[in-house]
């Protein structure tokens, strides 16, 4: 392959593309994007041919690492025989054998897989799903949802309703589904007795107009890595029970074992009535995600044809994203993924109580294969002492995107140790640049 002209690449993206989450004025004049040409393992490479470690496995989602072979070649393997079909009336074995391992691997008593494309879609489904699902089976009046402060579940207008991030809210705040935004567990200021009431109180309030209580379970992943306690998730889910409405558990980021188990709830030994993941479900490779529900749920949907769920994608159960997430699963169970992260979240966490005593960072904490810190000063998504540690940590070859004031790693789960320290070295090193004063 001819080398990438990397000047040419930066003048059209300047040009035409509009890139995410980025204020484009500032983004043409002052940023010099890393332009990256390959990925493998937890590094990526440039076009100036330099090595980057992945702090954050772009965006959540390399879980088993850039180009795991298993991954290409199961992508590879399905591309000879069938890249796409419709899924209306039309099996195929991956996204089959996929439900089926899905099932599986999920907290008993969820049983069926309804397929979308990306991590808000598959919050979405679920909200359409708990709303036309009491709509027919007699409680139309529950149709209003709660959510944490400060949660984040996605970018669709339906989505965005349940979102407590006020950046990404504010704009599209009057067209908003109605959403009662309760006290979090994972804020600060908030213990876990005092949230709890905040949700008993408003289910007492509003228990029958309620469609679902929604969380990400045990950690606020863009709030700024908010982890709370398992014993929140179960009283959410006695509460949920006592009021007759659904829980649904937002796995996008916390599946697939960012946390440490398969699933975060399993550190509560809760089942929601639903349950969605993306990200990690195909290992990063492709954007595909997964709704999973109880029996309950799907059986409200039986009957005439006027209860059909009417909804779906394009690309629902694509065939390649299917292949490769069927393939996830094994590479986790064959390589014992999940056991062999338990000493890197251990290396994790010790490093990240070690910085709580650098100067200018407020507090840390860590969970599974994620630490987090916070710098003093302003807080919130548009803080911006987290740019400055990413620019020291550019400068020692690791991508670290912030959130806000907010310097966190949640590096593939399968990190080689090597890397894993040098990552976190590079974590600690870039930190004191900034706030040695
Ligand atoms: C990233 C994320 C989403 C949205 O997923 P996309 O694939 O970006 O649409 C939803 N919920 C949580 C908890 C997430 O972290």
């Amino acid at each position: 392959m001819p080398p990438v002209d990397r000047k040419r690449v930066v003048a059209l993206d300047k040009a035409r593309v509009w890139h995410p989450y980025t204020e484009m004025s500032h983004y043409r004049a002052e940023v010099d994007p890393f332009v990256i040409v390959e990925a493998r393992g937890s590094r990526l490479l440039d076009a100036n041919g330099r090595e980057y470690l992945d702090g954050n496995a772009s965006w959540w989602t390399c879980t088993l690492g850039h180009n795991h072979p298993r991954l290409v070649a199961a992508l590879q393997r399905q591309a000879q025989s069938l890249c796409h079909t419709a899924l209306a009336g039309i099996a195929h074995e991956n996204a089959s054998e996929l439900a089926e391992a899905l099932c599986a691997a999920a907290p008993d008593g969820l049983e069926h897989v309804f397929y979308s494309d990306n991590g808000s879609t598959a919050v979405e489904v679920a909200m359409k799903l708990v709303i036309q699902y009491w709509a027919q089976n007699g409680r139309p009046e529950r149709t209003r949802f709660i959510s944490l402060e400060d949660a984040f579940h996605g970018e669709t207008v339906g989505v965005t309703a349940l979102g407590g991030v006020d950046v990404f809210r504010a704009p599209f705040a009057p067209v908003l589904a109605d959403c009662d935004h309760i006290a979090s567990p994972g804020a600060s200021d908030t213990d876990i007795e005092g949230a709890v009431e905040a949700l008993a109180e408003v289910l007492r309030k509003t228990g029958d107009s309620v469609a679902a209580v929604v969380l990400e379970p045990m950690v606020q992943g863009a709030a700024g890595m908010h982890i709370y306690e398992a014993e929140y998730v179960r009283k959410a889910r006695d509460l949920c029970d006592r009021h007759d409405t659904f829980l649904i558990c937002d796995e996008v980021f916390t599946g697939y074992g960012r946390t440490g188990p398969l699933w975060a709830v399993q550190h509560a030994g809760v089942t929601p009535d639903i349950l969605c993941t993306a990200k990690g479900f195909t290992g990063g490779m492709l954007p595909m995600a997964a709704t999973l529900t109880s029996e309950r749920i799907f059986e409200g949907f039986l009957g005439d044809r006027s209860r059909a769920f009417h909804y779906g994608h394009s690309f629902s159960g694509n065939p390649l994203g299917a292949a490769v997430a069927r393939e996830v699963l094994r590479v986790i169970e064959d390589e014992d993924i999940l056991v062999r992260a338990r000493p890197k979240a251990d290396r994790i966490a010790e490093a990240f109580d070690e910085m709580r005593s650098l100067p200018g960072v407020a507090a840390t904490r860590s969970l599974g294969m994620i630490g987090a810190l916070d710098l003093e000063g302003d807080e919130g998504y548009l803080a911006d002492a987290g740019w400055r540690v990413f620019d020291e940590a550019r400068e020692r070859g690791a991508y670290l995107r912030p959130l806000g004031n907010v310097v966190y790693v949640t590096p593939s789960i399968n990190i080689p140790d090597d890397d894993l320290d040098r990552l976190l070295d590079v974590v600690q090193q870039s930190v004191a640049a900034v706030t040695k004063g």
